[in-house]
Protein backbone atom coordinates (compact mmCIF):
# COMPACT_ATOMS: atom_id res chain seq x y z
CA UNK A 1 0.00 0.00 0.00
CA UNK A 2 1.07 3.69 -0.58
CA UNK A 3 0.18 6.29 1.73
CA UNK A 4 0.49 10.02 0.97
CA UNK A 5 3.08 10.55 3.95
CA UNK A 6 3.85 14.23 2.87
CA UNK A 7 0.11 15.28 3.79
CA UNK A 8 -0.29 13.06 6.75
CA UNK A 9 -0.23 14.78 9.94
CA UNK A 10 3.45 13.21 11.14
CA UNK A 11 4.49 15.11 14.22
CA UNK A 12 7.77 16.52 13.36
CA UNK A 13 9.98 18.36 16.34
CA UNK A 14 12.06 20.85 14.85
CA UNK A 15 12.50 18.83 11.49
CA UNK A 16 12.75 15.09 12.89
CA UNK A 17 9.90 12.91 12.44
CA UNK A 18 9.10 11.03 15.42
CA UNK A 19 9.43 7.16 15.09
CA UNK A 20 6.88 4.77 16.92
CA UNK A 21 9.90 3.36 18.40
CA UNK A 22 10.09 6.37 20.53
CA UNK A 23 6.47 6.25 21.84
CA UNK A 24 7.35 2.77 23.37
CA UNK A 25 6.23 0.62 20.56
CA UNK A 26 8.73 -2.44 19.82
CA UNK A 27 11.14 -3.00 16.93
CA UNK A 28 8.95 -6.14 16.27
CA UNK A 29 6.11 -4.07 15.63
CA UNK A 30 7.62 -1.25 14.02
CA UNK A 31 9.00 -3.26 11.26
CA UNK A 32 5.50 -4.94 10.77
CA UNK A 33 4.57 -1.59 10.54
CA UNK A 34 7.32 -1.10 7.80
CA UNK A 35 5.91 -3.75 5.95
CA UNK A 36 2.64 -2.03 5.58
CA UNK A 37 4.69 1.31 4.52
CA UNK A 38 3.78 3.19 7.68
CA UNK A 39 6.78 3.96 9.10
CA UNK A 40 6.22 7.72 11.03
CA UNK A 41 3.16 8.25 13.59
CA UNK A 42 0.33 10.34 12.93
CA UNK A 43 -0.47 13.34 15.16
CA UNK A 44 -3.00 10.92 17.21
CA UNK A 45 -0.71 8.21 17.52
CA UNK A 46 2.13 9.87 18.84
CA UNK A 47 -0.41 11.69 21.48
CA UNK A 48 -2.76 8.25 22.58
CA UNK A 49 0.27 5.37 21.93
CA UNK A 50 2.77 6.73 25.06
CA UNK A 51 -0.28 7.45 26.89
CA UNK A 52 -2.71 4.57 26.77
CA UNK A 53 0.97 2.19 27.28
CA UNK A 54 1.36 4.86 30.44
CA UNK A 55 -2.11 3.24 31.71
CA UNK A 56 -4.28 5.63 31.65
CA UNK A 57 -8.04 5.63 30.05
CA UNK A 58 -8.53 7.89 27.12
CA UNK A 59 -11.35 9.89 25.32
CA UNK A 60 -10.34 10.41 22.15
CA UNK A 61 -10.94 12.72 19.20
CA UNK A 62 -9.65 12.98 15.83
CA UNK A 63 -10.58 13.40 12.14
CA UNK A 64 -11.44 10.43 9.85
CA UNK A 65 -8.93 8.86 8.63
CA UNK A 66 -6.12 10.28 10.68
CA UNK A 67 -4.72 6.43 11.87
CA UNK A 68 -7.15 6.38 15.34
CA UNK A 69 -7.11 2.08 14.79
CA UNK A 70 -3.60 1.60 15.14
CA UNK A 71 -3.55 4.09 17.89
CA UNK A 72 -5.51 1.88 19.79
CA UNK A 73 -4.09 -1.15 18.35
CA UNK A 74 -0.72 -0.64 19.00
CA UNK A 75 -0.37 0.46 22.92
CA UNK A 76 -3.09 -2.71 23.14
CA UNK A 77 -0.53 -5.33 21.14
CA UNK A 78 2.35 -3.52 23.22
CA UNK A 79 0.52 -4.54 26.25
CA UNK A 80 0.00 -8.09 25.47
CA UNK A 81 3.44 -9.07 24.06
CA UNK A 82 5.02 -6.92 26.89
CA UNK A 83 3.33 -7.23 30.69
CA UNK A 84 2.18 -10.25 32.19
CA UNK A 85 -1.94 -11.19 32.11
CA UNK A 86 -4.03 -10.55 34.93
CA UNK A 87 -6.01 -13.54 33.76
CA UNK A 88 -5.03 -16.80 32.08
CA UNK A 89 -8.19 -17.56 30.89
CA UNK A 90 -10.22 -14.38 29.99
CA UNK A 91 -9.44 -12.19 27.05
CA UNK A 92 -6.82 -9.54 27.58
CA UNK A 93 -7.71 -7.31 25.56
CA UNK A 94 -11.75 -6.13 23.88
CA UNK A 95 -12.39 -3.89 21.29
CA UNK A 96 -15.96 -3.15 20.47
CA UNK A 97 -16.96 -1.46 17.14
CA UNK A 98 -20.61 -0.36 15.99
CA UNK A 99 -20.78 -2.28 12.71
CA UNK A 100 -19.74 -5.59 11.19
CA UNK A 101 -17.95 -4.44 8.53
CA UNK A 102 -16.18 -1.95 11.29
CA UNK A 103 -15.56 -4.76 13.30
CA UNK A 104 -13.57 -6.63 10.58
CA UNK A 105 -11.50 -4.23 9.35
CA UNK A 106 -9.88 -3.70 12.60
CA UNK A 107 -9.61 -7.35 13.28
CA UNK A 108 -8.10 -7.60 9.84
CA UNK A 109 -5.92 -4.86 10.75
CA UNK A 110 -5.11 -6.33 14.22
CA UNK A 111 -4.25 -9.80 12.50
CA UNK A 112 -1.37 -7.67 10.19
CA UNK A 113 0.39 -6.50 13.58
CA UNK A 114 0.12 -9.90 15.55
CA UNK A 115 1.18 -12.20 12.19
CA UNK A 116 4.34 -13.98 13.71
CA UNK A 117 3.73 -13.75 16.86
CA UNK A 118 1.76 -16.15 19.26
CA UNK A 119 -0.94 -13.22 20.38
CA UNK A 120 -4.22 -14.82 19.12
CA UNK A 121 -7.40 -13.29 18.59
CA UNK A 122 -10.96 -13.87 17.84
CA UNK A 123 -13.66 -11.69 15.64
CA UNK A 124 -17.40 -12.09 17.41
CA UNK A 125 -20.35 -10.27 15.10
CA UNK A 126 -23.80 -10.83 15.10
CA UNK A 127 -25.01 -12.92 11.58
CA UNK A 128 -22.43 -15.15 12.24
CA UNK A 129 -22.93 -19.01 13.87
CA UNK A 130 -23.14 -18.84 17.43
CA UNK A 131 -22.16 -21.94 18.31
CA UNK A 132 -18.40 -21.20 16.38
CA UNK A 133 -18.00 -18.38 18.27
CA UNK A 134 -18.17 -20.57 21.67
CA UNK A 135 -15.82 -22.91 20.19
CA UNK A 136 -13.19 -20.09 19.10
CA UNK A 137 -14.08 -18.52 22.49
CA UNK A 138 -13.21 -21.73 24.59
CA UNK A 139 -9.35 -21.48 23.09
CA UNK A 140 -9.30 -18.44 25.79
CA UNK A 141 -7.51 -15.80 22.83
CA UNK A 142 -6.08 -12.46 23.70
CA UNK A 143 -8.18 -10.22 21.93
CA UNK A 144 -11.35 -10.06 20.97
CA UNK A 145 -12.95 -8.14 18.32
CA UNK A 146 -17.04 -7.36 18.47
CA UNK A 147 -20.02 -6.05 17.75
CA UNK A 148 -22.02 -4.85 20.68
CA UNK A 149 -25.16 -7.24 20.69
CA UNK A 150 -23.32 -10.28 19.92
CA UNK A 151 -20.97 -9.50 22.26
CA UNK A 152 -23.77 -9.15 25.38
CA UNK A 153 -25.33 -12.42 24.20
CA UNK A 154 -22.50 -14.16 24.94
CA UNK A 155 -21.63 -12.57 28.49
CA UNK A 156 -25.33 -13.59 29.02
CA UNK A 157 -24.84 -16.99 28.26
CA UNK A 158 -21.29 -16.48 29.58
CA UNK A 159 -19.78 -18.01 27.08
CA UNK A 160 -17.43 -14.88 27.42
CA UNK A 161 -16.19 -13.77 30.28
CA UNK A 162 -14.14 -10.27 31.26
CA UNK A 163 -13.22 -10.65 34.97
CA UNK A 164 -9.56 -10.15 33.93
CA UNK A 165 -10.25 -8.00 31.05
CA UNK A 166 -6.90 -5.34 31.27
CA UNK A 167 -7.68 -3.15 28.39
CA UNK A 168 -11.42 -1.81 27.07
CA UNK A 169 -11.44 -0.47 23.71
CA UNK A 170 -14.63 1.26 21.99
CA UNK A 171 -13.95 2.22 18.48
CA UNK A 172 -16.36 5.14 17.02
CA UNK A 173 -17.60 5.24 20.71
CA UNK A 174 -20.77 7.65 19.84
CA UNK A 175 -22.36 5.74 17.36
CA UNK A 176 -21.87 2.63 19.41
CA UNK A 177 -24.46 4.83 21.74
CA UNK A 178 -26.62 5.97 18.74
CA UNK A 179 -27.58 2.37 17.44
CA UNK A 180 -28.85 1.95 21.08
CA UNK A 181 -26.60 -0.21 22.22
CA UNK A 182 -26.59 1.54 25.99
CA UNK A 183 -27.19 -1.33 27.65
CA UNK A 184 -24.80 -3.28 25.82
CA UNK A 185 -22.23 -1.05 27.08
CA UNK A 186 -23.27 -0.98 30.55
CA UNK A 187 -23.27 -4.38 30.68
CA UNK A 188 -19.92 -4.96 29.12
CA UNK A 189 -18.56 -2.19 31.76
CA UNK A 190 -20.14 -4.21 34.59
CA UNK A 191 -18.82 -7.49 33.88
CA UNK A 192 -14.73 -5.93 33.47
CA UNK A 193 -15.23 -3.59 36.41
CA UNK A 194 -12.03 -3.92 38.83
CA UNK A 195 -9.46 -1.76 39.48
CA UNK A 196 -6.76 -2.47 36.77
CA UNK A 197 -9.25 -1.98 33.69
CA UNK A 198 -8.22 0.52 31.11
CA UNK A 199 -10.31 2.01 28.90
CA UNK A 200 -9.96 3.69 25.79
CA UNK A 201 -12.97 5.76 23.64
CA UNK A 202 -12.35 7.09 20.50
CA UNK A 203 -14.28 8.54 17.25
CA UNK A 204 -13.72 12.19 15.48
CA UNK A 205 -17.41 13.02 16.56
CA UNK A 206 -17.23 12.31 20.88
CA UNK A 207 -18.19 15.95 21.92
CA UNK A 208 -21.99 14.82 22.32
CA UNK A 209 -23.65 14.75 25.55
CA UNK A 210 -25.00 11.43 25.46
CA UNK A 211 -21.48 9.89 24.79
CA UNK A 212 -20.09 12.06 28.42
CA UNK A 213 -22.95 10.83 30.25
CA UNK A 214 -21.66 7.26 29.70
CA UNK A 215 -17.53 8.13 29.38
CA UNK A 216 -18.20 9.51 33.48
CA UNK A 217 -19.02 5.33 33.88
CA UNK A 218 -16.75 4.06 31.43
CA UNK A 219 -13.44 5.87 31.86
CA UNK A 220 -11.35 6.66 35.22
CA UNK A 221 -9.52 10.47 35.25
CA UNK A 222 -9.48 9.65 31.49
CA UNK A 223 -6.69 12.00 29.15
CA UNK A 224 -8.74 13.64 26.71
CA UNK A 225 -6.26 13.73 23.40
CA UNK A 226 -9.44 16.03 21.37
CA UNK A 227 -6.81 16.90 18.03
CA UNK A 228 -9.82 18.75 15.89
CA UNK A 229 -13.52 19.89 17.12
CA UNK A 230 -16.14 17.03 15.28
CA UNK A 231 -17.21 20.10 13.41
CA UNK A 232 -13.88 21.21 11.82
CA UNK A 233 -13.66 21.36 8.43
CA UNK A 234 -11.18 18.49 7.01
CA UNK A 235 -8.87 20.07 4.55
CA UNK A 236 -8.68 16.64 2.40
CA UNK A 237 -12.06 16.76 1.41
CA UNK A 238 -13.79 19.32 -0.89
CA UNK A 239 -17.39 19.74 -0.67
CA UNK A 240 -19.78 20.69 -3.12
CA UNK A 241 -23.42 20.95 -2.94
CA UNK A 242 -26.07 20.73 -5.28
CA UNK A 243 -29.97 21.48 -5.42
CA UNK A 244 -32.12 19.30 -6.17
CA UNK A 245 -35.58 19.69 -7.76
CA UNK A 246 -36.91 15.79 -7.42
CA UNK A 247 -35.83 11.88 -7.52
CA UNK A 248 -35.89 12.15 -11.54
CA UNK A 249 -33.41 14.93 -10.83
CA UNK A 250 -31.35 14.02 -8.19
CA UNK A 251 -30.77 10.35 -10.27
CA UNK A 252 -29.88 12.72 -13.50
CA UNK A 253 -26.75 14.51 -11.41
CA UNK A 254 -26.11 11.27 -9.93
CA UNK A 255 -25.55 9.64 -13.52
CA UNK A 256 -23.90 13.04 -14.24
CA UNK A 257 -21.22 12.97 -11.20
CA UNK A 258 -20.06 8.88 -11.41
CA UNK A 259 -19.27 9.10 -15.04
CA UNK A 260 -16.68 11.96 -14.78
CA UNK A 261 -13.41 10.77 -15.67
CA UNK A 262 -11.61 11.75 -12.03
CA UNK A 263 -14.03 8.88 -10.14
CA UNK A 264 -11.57 6.20 -8.82
CA UNK A 265 -14.36 3.73 -6.08
CA UNK A 266 -17.38 6.20 -5.18
CA UNK A 267 -19.43 5.13 -2.06
CA UNK A 268 -23.15 6.33 -2.31
CA UNK A 269 -25.58 7.27 0.42
CA UNK A 270 -28.83 6.90 0.84
CA UNK A 271 -31.51 7.11 3.21
CA UNK A 272 -33.24 4.03 2.60
CA UNK A 273 -32.39 0.64 1.91
CA UNK A 274 -35.02 0.37 -0.52
CA UNK A 275 -33.27 2.72 -2.57
CA UNK A 276 -29.50 1.19 -2.39
CA UNK A 277 -31.38 -1.73 -4.19
CA UNK A 278 -33.47 1.23 -6.98
CA UNK A 279 -29.87 2.99 -7.47
CA UNK A 280 -27.90 0.27 -7.92
CA UNK A 281 -30.17 -1.65 -10.22
CA UNK A 282 -30.40 1.94 -12.36
CA UNK A 283 -26.33 2.48 -12.49
CA UNK A 284 -26.10 -1.18 -13.66
CA UNK A 285 -28.62 -0.66 -16.56
CA UNK A 286 -26.34 1.93 -17.05
CA UNK A 287 -23.62 0.63 -17.42
CA UNK A 288 -21.96 1.23 -14.24
CA UNK A 289 -20.26 -1.39 -11.98
CA UNK A 290 -22.24 -0.87 -8.83
CA UNK A 291 -23.70 -3.14 -5.85
CA UNK A 292 -25.82 -1.94 -3.06
CA UNK A 293 -24.94 -2.96 0.39
CA UNK A 294 -27.72 -2.57 3.52
CA UNK A 295 -28.11 -3.69 6.94
CA UNK A 296 -30.72 -6.72 5.68
CA UNK A 297 -28.54 -8.84 3.75
CA UNK A 298 -27.01 -11.89 5.16
CA UNK A 299 -23.95 -11.57 6.87
CA UNK A 300 -22.06 -13.18 4.29
CA UNK A 301 -23.09 -11.17 1.66
CA UNK A 302 -22.10 -8.22 3.15
CA UNK A 303 -18.43 -9.26 3.97
CA UNK A 304 -18.83 -10.72 0.57
CA UNK A 305 -19.58 -7.16 -0.86
CA UNK A 306 -17.16 -5.25 1.24
CA UNK A 307 -14.26 -7.63 0.11
CA UNK A 308 -14.88 -7.32 -3.06
CA UNK A 309 -15.37 -3.32 -3.12
CA UNK A 310 -12.10 -2.99 -1.54
CA UNK A 311 -10.18 -5.14 -3.82
CA UNK A 312 -11.98 -2.75 -6.57
CA UNK A 313 -13.38 -5.85 -8.24
CA UNK A 314 -16.30 -2.90 -8.87
CA UNK A 315 -16.34 0.92 -8.74
CA UNK A 316 -19.69 1.90 -7.06
CA UNK A 317 -20.76 1.01 -3.68
CA UNK A 318 -24.54 2.21 -2.95
CA UNK A 319 -24.79 1.94 1.10
CA UNK A 320 -27.00 3.54 3.91
CA UNK A 321 -25.67 4.67 7.05
CA UNK A 322 -24.35 1.07 8.34
CA UNK A 323 -21.10 1.98 6.02
CA UNK A 324 -20.45 5.55 7.17
CA UNK A 325 -18.29 4.83 9.87
CA UNK A 326 -14.68 3.82 9.99
CA UNK A 327 -14.14 1.75 6.97
CA UNK A 328 -10.88 2.37 5.13
CA UNK A 329 -10.80 2.54 1.17
CA UNK A 330 -7.92 4.41 0.33
CA UNK A 331 -9.24 4.60 -3.78
CA UNK A 332 -12.62 6.06 -2.46
CA UNK A 333 -12.19 9.20 -4.40
CA UNK A 334 -15.55 10.64 -4.33
CA UNK A 335 -18.55 10.31 -1.34
CA UNK A 336 -21.85 11.07 -2.92
CA UNK A 337 -24.94 11.85 -0.82
CA UNK A 338 -27.76 10.86 -2.69
CA UNK A 339 -30.32 12.10 0.38
CA UNK A 340 -28.75 13.77 3.27
CA UNK A 341 -28.32 12.15 6.82
CA UNK A 342 -30.63 13.26 9.64
CA UNK A 343 -27.87 13.72 11.87
CA UNK A 344 -24.75 15.99 11.20
CA UNK A 345 -22.02 13.75 12.79
CA UNK A 346 -23.31 10.93 9.85
CA UNK A 347 -22.66 13.95 7.40
CA UNK A 348 -19.00 14.80 9.05
CA UNK A 349 -18.60 10.32 9.10
CA UNK A 350 -19.78 9.58 5.51
CA UNK A 351 -17.85 11.96 3.68
CA UNK A 352 -14.62 11.05 5.89
CA UNK A 353 -15.04 7.17 3.82
CA UNK A 354 -12.99 9.96 1.13
CA UNK A 355 -9.84 12.38 2.20
CA UNK A 356 -8.08 9.53 3.77
CA UNK A 357 -4.35 9.06 5.07
CA UNK A 358 -3.87 12.44 3.39
CA UNK A 359 -5.05 11.40 0.33
CA UNK A 360 -7.99 14.17 -1.27
CA UNK A 361 -11.48 13.63 -1.55
CA UNK A 362 -14.75 15.00 -2.82
CA UNK A 363 -17.62 14.81 -0.96
CA UNK A 364 -20.92 15.71 -3.61
CA UNK A 365 -24.36 16.18 -1.65
CA UNK A 366 -27.76 16.24 -3.01
CA UNK A 367 -30.59 18.38 -1.63
CA UNK A 368 -34.03 18.24 -2.74
CA UNK A 369 -37.15 20.14 -0.58
CA UNK A 370 -36.77 16.35 1.64
CA UNK A 371 -33.40 16.88 2.83
CA UNK A 372 -33.63 21.00 3.66
CA UNK A 373 -34.53 20.52 7.50
CA UNK A 374 -30.75 18.34 7.48
CA UNK A 375 -29.26 20.62 5.53
CA UNK A 376 -29.89 23.56 7.67
CA UNK A 377 -28.70 21.17 10.74
CA UNK A 378 -25.91 19.74 8.89
CA UNK A 379 -24.73 24.05 7.82
CA UNK A 380 -25.29 25.25 11.50
CA UNK A 381 -23.30 21.68 12.96
CA UNK A 382 -20.57 23.09 10.19
CA UNK A 383 -21.16 26.92 11.05
CA UNK A 384 -21.82 27.44 7.60
CA UNK A 385 -19.50 26.12 5.58
CA UNK A 386 -21.41 24.60 2.58
CA UNK A 387 -21.72 25.66 -0.85
CA UNK A 388 -23.81 25.56 -3.63
CA UNK A 389 -22.57 24.55 -7.08
CA UNK A 390 -24.48 23.88 -10.58
CA UNK A 391 -23.91 21.51 -13.33
CA UNK A 392 -24.42 22.75 -16.75
CA UNK A 393 -27.88 21.59 -18.16
CA UNK A 394 -28.87 20.15 -15.23
CA UNK A 395 -29.83 23.57 -13.01
CA UNK A 396 -33.59 22.96 -11.48
CA UNK A 397 -36.05 24.99 -10.08
CA UNK A 398 -35.37 24.14 -6.04
CA UNK A 399 -33.69 27.07 -4.30
CA UNK A 400 -34.58 25.94 -1.06
CA UNK A 401 -37.29 26.59 1.74
CA UNK A 402 -38.45 29.53 3.86
CA UNK A 403 -38.05 29.04 7.65
CA UNK A 404 -41.59 27.85 9.39
CA UNK A 405 -44.00 30.65 10.41
CA UNK A 406 -44.13 31.94 13.95
CA UNK A 407 -46.70 29.71 15.38
CA UNK A 408 -49.28 32.42 16.05
CA UNK A 409 -51.92 30.50 18.51
CA UNK A 410 -48.89 30.16 20.45
CA UNK A 411 -48.50 33.88 20.32
CA UNK A 412 -51.92 34.64 21.33
CA UNK A 413 -52.01 32.29 24.40
CA UNK A 414 -48.35 33.98 25.52
CA UNK A 415 -50.15 37.27 25.51
CA UNK A 416 -52.95 36.12 27.14
CA UNK A 417 -50.55 35.23 30.40
CA UNK A 418 -48.66 38.24 29.82
CA UNK A 419 -51.11 40.23 29.94
CA UNK A 420 -51.58 40.54 34.08
CA UNK A 421 -51.62 42.55 35.96
CA UNK A 422 -53.94 44.35 33.66
CA UNK A 423 -51.91 46.90 31.34
CA UNK A 424 -53.57 49.86 29.43
CA UNK A 425 -54.51 48.64 26.11
CA UNK A 426 -52.46 50.05 23.67
CA UNK A 427 -54.11 51.66 20.45
CA UNK A 428 -54.44 49.51 17.76
CA UNK A 429 -51.95 50.38 14.57
CA UNK A 430 -53.09 51.91 11.58
CA UNK A 431 -54.09 49.11 8.60
CA UNK A 432 -51.18 48.95 6.48
CA UNK A 433 -52.41 48.30 2.86
CA UNK A 434 -52.49 44.07 2.67
CA UNK A 435 -48.92 42.92 1.51
CA UNK A 436 -48.69 39.26 -0.39
CA UNK A 437 -48.11 36.74 2.99
CA UNK A 438 -44.95 36.27 3.54
CA UNK A 439 -42.74 33.95 5.85
CA UNK A 440 -39.68 35.42 7.26
CA UNK A 441 -36.76 34.94 4.74
CA UNK A 442 -33.82 33.21 6.36
CA UNK A 443 -30.30 34.04 5.73
CA UNK A 444 -29.98 32.19 2.81
CA UNK A 445 -33.37 33.69 1.26
CA UNK A 446 -35.40 30.54 1.07
CA UNK A 447 -39.08 29.51 1.01
CA UNK A 448 -40.32 27.86 4.54
CA UNK A 449 -39.52 24.66 5.61
CA UNK A 450 -42.45 22.01 4.69
CA UNK A 451 -43.26 19.11 7.15
CA UNK A 452 -40.54 16.25 6.30
CA UNK A 453 -40.70 12.59 5.79
CA UNK A 454 -39.41 10.13 8.58
CA UNK A 455 -36.68 8.20 7.41
CA UNK A 456 -36.01 4.65 7.26
CA UNK A 457 -33.96 3.36 10.02
CA UNK A 458 -31.05 1.04 9.62
P1 LIG B 1 -9.43 6.72 11.40
O1 LIG B 1 -9.81 5.58 12.30
O2 LIG B 1 -8.84 7.88 12.14
O3 LIG B 1 -10.54 7.16 10.52
P2 LIG B 1 -7.72 4.73 10.19
O4 LIG B 1 -7.15 4.17 11.42
O5 LIG B 1 -8.77 3.94 9.50
O6 LIG B 1 -8.28 6.22 10.44
O7 LIG B 1 -6.49 5.04 9.19
C1 LIG B 1 -6.68 5.65 7.94
C2 LIG B 1 -5.63 5.16 6.97
O8 LIG B 1 -4.34 5.67 7.33
C3 LIG B 1 -5.47 3.65 6.95
O9 LIG B 1 -5.36 3.23 5.60
C4 LIG B 1 -4.18 3.40 7.67
O10 LIG B 1 -3.54 2.24 7.24
C5 LIG B 1 -3.39 4.65 7.34
N1 LIG B 1 -2.40 4.99 8.37
C6 LIG B 1 -2.58 4.91 9.70
N2 LIG B 1 -1.49 5.33 10.36
C7 LIG B 1 -0.57 5.68 9.44
C8 LIG B 1 0.77 6.19 9.51
N3 LIG B 1 1.35 6.41 10.68
N4 LIG B 1 1.41 6.43 8.35
C9 LIG B 1 0.79 6.21 7.17
N5 LIG B 1 -0.46 5.73 7.03
C10 LIG B 1 -1.16 5.47 8.14
MG1 LIG C 1 -11.55 4.53 12.62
Amino acid sequence: MRYNEQDLQILLIGDYALHFTELGIDTRLEKQLAHQGITQPTDIQAHAVPTAIAGHDIFAQSKTGSGKTLAFLLPAVQRVMKQKALSKRDPRVLIVAPTRELATQVYSQLRLLIAGTNISAVKVLGGENFNDQIKALRKDPHFIVGTPGRLADHLSQRSLQLSGLELLIFDEADRILDLGFTDQVKMINELADHRLRQTLLFSATLDHAQVDALSRNLLRSPKQILLSASNEQHSDITQQLYLADHLDHKEALLEHFVKQDNVGQCIIFTATRADTQRLSQLLNDKGFKAQALAGDLTQAKRLEIMDAFSRENFKILITTDVASRGLDLLSVTHVINFDLPKHAEEYVHRIGRTGRAGFKGTAISLVGPKDWPSYKAIKAFLNDELSFFTVDGLVGKFKGLREKKPNTVWKKAEKKVAAKPAKPKRKAAPKKPKAPIQAPIDVDGFAPMRRKKKPEQE
